[in-house]
């Protein structure tokens, strides 16, 4: 299996990059914030419960995103493999996935990590936020929560992967075609 993690800010462009990347290289897309508004939309009671959370700006809790990423892996035993996009979001996660992937005998091949300007971000969000219909995209003082708990929770994470020597910054701005191009250099130094 390869498996990959887009890993960057609210609004750096990982949901946009990863259509491409899971085209390209064949991997399964799993994006934690697809999985929980799929959720949301059929108000199951781990979406009832995880709305809350997400309309203010908070992390759903780890053992919830958890349970849900193990039965999607589950779901989807013979992918080649995937690309985690919104996950891990704290070191718990990001623990969690290590012993995950352990149990499937494989592992994470690199981080991909997109660098954008928290000015550049927050214009992003309130943009998409006129046209995707995400609640936690039209207001200014969610999305400012968002990037405080992403600088206390998520940025550790970083720090997790750097220390195995997985972490890659990218740039994140300039033209999506760009930013494809520059995650594609870094991934196809991987695969030998
Ligand atoms: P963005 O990164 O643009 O904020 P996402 O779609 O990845 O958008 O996430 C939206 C919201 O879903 C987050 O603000 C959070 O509340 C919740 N969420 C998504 N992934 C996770 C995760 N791995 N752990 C906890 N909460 C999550």
């Amino acid at each position: 299996m390869f498996n990959l993690i887009l890993f960057g800010p609210p609004g750096s462009g990982k949901g946009t990059q990863s259509d491409s990347l899971v085209e390209k290289y064949g991997l399964i897309h799993l994006s934690t914030g697809n999985l929980l508004r799929e959720e949301i939309s059929q108000k199951t009671p781990l979406g009832i419960e995880a709305k809350g959370f997400m309309d203010n700006g908070q992390l759903v809790p780890d053992e919830v995103v958890i349970g849900m990423v193990d039965s999607y892996f589950d779901k989807h035993s013979e992918a080649k493999g995937f690309l985690f996009d919104g996950f891990p979001r704290t070191v718990a996660q990001a623990e969690a996935l290590d012993k995950l992937l352990d149990l499937k005998k494989t592992e994470i091949a690199a981080v991909l990590a997109l660098e954008v300007s928290e000015e550049e971000l927050v214009k992003r969000l309130l943009n998409r936020g006129k046209t995707s219909g995400r609640s936690d995209d039209t207001n200014e003082e969610v999305i400012r929560k968002r990037f405080a708990v992403y600088s206390n929770e998520t940025k550790p994470v970083a720090q997790h992967y750097k220390k195995a020597h997985k972490f890659h910054p990218i740039k994140g701005e300039g033209t999506v075609d760009e930013i494809f191009k520059s995650i594609c250099k870094e991934i196809d130094k991987k695969i030998v």
